[in-house]
């Protein structure tokens, strides 16, 4: 069996920019991916400038910042009334949808002659001193030097190794999400709609499309439960906040719903097995650190393989270590500080005028 350096296991894009920086060093790699196919979901839609920073080292950046906005203005309403609008620093970042950064780093990874394996889902993990074997679920194995769990919250990876993923979660959703046009609405600003009543609906138009990613508070039935996400619903609650009836939603294409979530993996490396991403740490989403964080481990493992794989074996255990040590520190970091933004967005956008802005840095 041929034994390749570095098997990424999750096709996001923590592991897509794992995969390009190992490929650009000339390390062989594969990536295998459980969905069929890529998706087509806005989700992580602040593509910050550390993370630019990486994606130019990668040379990916172009198309992005080609497609994505700079400078986005958030259009703040209050009750339907339009009280301001509240430009963001054009240097901070763009605002592009996660599967335009995923397309952008696939089509890189194409360039140096790594392709997605799709379909081909982790589903056991074996190590020795010399190195992993995976198994897939199709019950074929791959051999790999090393292991890079990059398969999301709920990580395959992870949960084969025992590690437990501390912290709390909310049982109900905080909110829903989705992407949907919205005929005739200005695609000039993130339009934040909030209410005297509590909750609120925002529409943020995606660039290069011709959507809006959709946030808003979860309708409720009479029982106080949530609703599920659902075109009628959002039109409802977009009715409602914004007021605007010439404007009908339309055409979703992605529909989903959002628990806070502030969790973190105790260890982040067993071995030759490595996490990175939403796989070591979820936070809430106030200020975009979501995506951005694991950007930033993905970019922090790629050097740290690169000494595994160039150094002598004492070295190749410093260099992981040192890994595991940084990204821990960062992502407790993480989770205090975007929970605290989370608390302070929530607030803020009782009083008119006030929005997602105070999240942000
Ligand atoms: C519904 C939703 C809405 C979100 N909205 C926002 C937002 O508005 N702002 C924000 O900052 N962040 C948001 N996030 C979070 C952001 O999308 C994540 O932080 C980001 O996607 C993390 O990237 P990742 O590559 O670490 O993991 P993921 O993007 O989750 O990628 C993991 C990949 O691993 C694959 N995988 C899983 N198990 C296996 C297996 N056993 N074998 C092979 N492959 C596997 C999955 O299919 C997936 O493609 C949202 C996330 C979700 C799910």
């Amino acid at each position: 069996m041929n034994t390749t350096d570095v098997l990424v296991s999750g096709s996001g894009p923590t592991g897509l920019t794992l995969a390009c920086d190992l490929a650009l060093r000339g390390f062989t790699v594969r990536v295998i991916e459980r969905r069929a196919e890529p998706h087509r979901e806005s989700r992580a839609k602040g593509l910050r400038a550390a993370s630019l920073a990486i994606f130019q080292d990668l040379g990916m950046a172009e198309p992005l910042i080609a497609t994505g906005t700079a400078g986005v203005v958030l259009r703040k309403y209050f009750d339907g009334e339009h009280i301001n609008d509240t430009p963001t620093p054009a240097d901070t970042g763009l605002l592009i949808g996660q599967w335009q950064t995923e397309e952008a780093l696939r089509d890189r990874l194409a360039g140096l002659g790594v392709h997605v394996e799709y379909g081909a889902e982790l589903v056991g993990i074996a190590q020795d001193q010399e190195g992993v074997r995976a198994e897939l679920a199709d019950g074929s194995l791959i051999a790999a030097r090393y292991l890079a769990g990059c398969d999301g919250g709920r990580s395959t990876t992870r949960k084969l190794l025992g590690i437990p993923f501390e912290g709390n979660g909310e049982a109900e959703p905080a909110m829903v999400i989705g992407d949907v046009r919205a005929p005739g609405l200005g695609r000039d600003a993130w339009h934040q709609w909030f209410t005297s009543e509590g909750g609120g609906m925002m529409l943020c138009p995606i660039p290069g499309t011709d959507s809006f990613q959709l946030q808003a508070s979860p309708e409720h039935d009479d029982h106080g439960d949530p609703l599920p996400p659902s075109l009628e619903s959002f039109q409802r609650i977009f009715d409602r906040c914004a007021g605007m009836p010439s404007i009908r939603l339309e055409d979703p294409t992605w529909l989903s719903s959002w628990r806070v979530n502030v969790r973190m993996a105790t260890r982040i490396r067993e071995g030759r097995v490595l996490l990175a991403g939403d796989a070591a740490h979820v936070h809430p989403i106030a200020g975009g650190l979501g995506m951005n964080t694991g950007i930033a481990d993905a970019a922090a493992l790629g050097r740290a393989l690169a000494a595994a794989l160039a150094g002598p074996e004492p070295d190749a255990d410093a260099a992981l270590d040192a890994y595991e040590a940084e990204r821990l520190a960062v992502a407790a970091g993480v989770l205090a500080d975007t929970a605290e933004r989370y608390e302070r967005v929530v607030e803020a956008v009782r009083t008119p005028g006030r929005g997602t802005e105070v999240g942000m840095d």
